[in-house]
């Protein structure tokens, strides 16, 4: 099945789709751990991205439709995927849509995981504490809130006007959460 998971940064769409990956045996694609390996690296791609990701900003569609497509170009995802944080704008969910229809393989089901603002502000501030990523302060976390609302919320309603949709309420344990977006697959 492929999969892609929606909701804004901070909604848990990383710790759902490693628990889906388990559960229904298919890869997890997160286009940013792909490009923080890149920028890890120090690699062409990473050093072009990095500037963006540091300010919470898209990188550019052209970077992150190379790696998309040279991902879903790879042999383990004939039996479907997850993907996350992919698509983030409209040009995006066309270009993959693009690509797939040329790979006879269209998506399957867009999962939107919903958390209130507030939420999303207190789990960003913990995730920074544990993990210390570069772009989880205050001043990127609200750039990066800013940048979905303004970018990728619309992403949603291109899945909706397909009948590909599911809105899950992402509030609550982490395994009753993976249990509804399970039975959002249904
Ligand atoms: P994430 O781990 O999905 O929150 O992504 C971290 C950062 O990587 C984002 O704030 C963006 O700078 C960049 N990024 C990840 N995915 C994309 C994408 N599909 N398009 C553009 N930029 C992205």
């Amino acid at each position: 099945m492929r999969i892609v998971l929606l909701g804004p940064p901070g909604s848990g769409k990383g710790t759902q789709a490693a628990l889906l990956k388990q559960r229904l045996q298919v890869p997890h694609i997160s286009t940013g751990d792909l490009l923080r390996a890149a920028v890890k690296a120090g690699s062409p791609l990473g050093l072009k991205a990095k500037a963006a990701m540091d300010a919470g900003e898209l990188v550019s569609d052209e970077l992150v439709l190379g790696l998309i497509e040279e991902r879903l170009g790879q042999p383990d995802i004939s039996g479907g995927y997850i993907l996350d944080g992919f698509p983030r704008n409209l040009v995006q969910a066309e270009a993959l849509d693009q690509l797939l229809s040329r790979l006879g393989q269209p998506v399957d089901r867009a999962l939107e995981l919903t958390v209130d603002e507030e939420q999303i502000v207190q789990r960003l501030a913990k995730r920074a504490a544990e993990e210390g990523r570069s772009d989880d302060t205050e001043a990127v976390v609200r750039n990066r809130l800013s940048v979905y609302h303004q970018q990728t919320a619309p992403v949603t309603g291109y899945y909706g006007e397909r009948g590909l949709l599911v809105e899950v309420n992402g509030i609550g344990d982490i395994e009753t959460i993976n249990q509804r977006l399970v039975d959002a697959l249904d």
